[in-house]
């Protein structure tokens, strides 16, 4: 930070606000986590500098001795980690992930059958904003208005009438377990490619605290910042090497240039991280802390979305306490909580108003809370929730963060120091 602030001492000072900011506030974002020191290092590194068109052994720039160790590290680990026989560990994001798919799956105009956004899928799985949306016809499932869960008899009957190329699982607001076992029935009897999409609990997966879609899927895409706890970035695995190929070729040259080293290289620290037995054990915590969250808010009135959660993540149904998303994100932001407001299955309200609060227990698990520590997170949103005009209340919250915030530091090793 010295060499930084001597050159930019702009955007050292941002830097520092953006430290003390994910320091002083109850990361609850269900997408993001902290990200080890070493994964850190790693990005920030002289790999940055380099051109590495290709893949490992077989570039368009030399001078890649290293940069293929490096990348083969990643592709190796990430290989062990999941159980896939090819893996690329280029694409930039999730959302470069699922374009190279389905570049190297489709031709404009084909069906993809994704999840009904409002419902828990992704942007990338179909919805008219998205490029997957515009250049694809979209047939869309959600859950099922009883049960809130998947329902493989909706989704059947989807897919028998709309006969997709491709059929997309894996969502960023599913809280249930995903079986997708019974997607590739769907798949094989309609003729489709089985794409499953775990960005969100790919740290469950990579630790058996999810079911693992390879054996069920033609193709996996993911993101590596979620509860895999890496730097931000997508990957693509499979089991079949043919698709293997096509999706490399997908990727470069087909919808990125160079690929981004510094962040493989961080890749590959995570994911070593995550082959250590320490990992298992941070998987296992995200879950139990998830259950004793959604535990407590039910206890104390509030309805949770499908009655609980299977995984990392819950969705708070906020009808429950006559408010919006938009106004709870509003209300618990203002004692330091950081959620993000999202709709319910069936919501009545628009995308940015919404019915519901997604919360996510990966960040403060690295953190080192457990149990006791995401009951008392629950007691904290149900008191703000249910007195929201309350300004003794609210003030009283702000303190149980403070307190919770102080007794798990977050990156102790960097320094704060005010500008001279
Ligand atoms: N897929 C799912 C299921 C996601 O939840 C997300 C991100 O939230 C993505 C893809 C996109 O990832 P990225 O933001 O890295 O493009």
């Amino acid at each position: 930070l010295d060499l930084l602030n001597q050159t930019d001492p702009t955007v050292t000072e941002l830097l520092q606000k953006e430290l003390g900011r994910q320091r002083e506030h109850l990361e609850l974002i269900a997408s993001e986590n902290f990200a080890s020191p070493a994964v850190m290092a790693a990005q920030g590194s002289v790999l940055t500098n380099k051109y590495a068109e290709g893949l490992p052994q077989k570039r368009y720039y030399g001078g890649c001795e290293f940069i293929d160790q490096i990348e083969q590290l990643a592709i190796d680990r990430a290989k062990e980690l999941f159980g896939a026989a090819n893996v690329n560990v280029q694409p930039h994001s999730g959302a470069q992930a699922n374009f190279a798919v389905f570049l190297a799956l489709l031709e404009p105009g084909d069906t993809i059958l994704g999840m009904d956004l409002s419902h828990g899928g992704h942007l990338t799985h179909g919805s008219p904003v998205n490029v997957s949306g515009k250049w694809f016809e979209v047939a869309q499932y959600g859950v099922n208005k009883e049960t809130e869960r998947l329902d493989f008899d909706q989704i059947r009957e989807i897919a028998l009438e709309h006969k997709p190329k491709l059929i997309i699982c894996g969502y960023s607001a599913y809280p249930r377990t995903i079986e997708f076992e019974k997607f590739r029935a769907i798949a094989d009897e309609v003729g489709a490619y089985l794409l499953a999409d775990i960005a969100h609990i790919a740290g469950l997966v990579a630790t058996g605290h999810h079911p693992n879609p390879l054996p069920h899927c033609h193709v996996v895409t993911t993101t590596t910042h979620k509860t895999l706890r890496g730097p931000r970035g997508g990957l693509i695995m499979t089991n079949d090497n043919k698709l293997g190929k096509a999706f490399n070729k997908a990727v470069f040259p087909g919808t990125q240039g160079g690929p981004l080293e510094h962040v493989i290289a961080a890749k590959a620290v995570a994911f070593g991280e995550a082959l250590q037995p320490a990992f298992k054990d941070y998987s296992e915590q995200v879950i139990k802390n998830a259950a004793a969250l959604a535990k407590q808010l039910q206890n104390r009135g509030l309805k949770i979305v499908s009655g609980g959660t299977d995984n990392h993540l819950m969705l708070v149904d906020l009808r429950s306490v006559s408010m919006t998303g938009k106004q709870a994100d509003k209300l618990v932001s203002t004692v330091n909580i950081t959620a993000n407001k999202n709709t319910v299955p069936f919501d009545p309200e628009s995308p940015f108003v919404t019915s519901g609060m997604r919360l996510g227990s990966p960040a403060m698990t690295t953190r080192g809370m457990r149990e006791w520590e995401f009951t008392e997170i629950g007691n904290i949103i149900s008191d703000l929730l249910l007195n929201p005009e309350d300004e003794a209340v609210r003030q009283e919250c702000k303190n149980r963060v403070a307190t919770l915030c102080d007794r798990f530091p977050l990156y102790p090793h960097l320094e704060i120091r005010t500008p001279a």
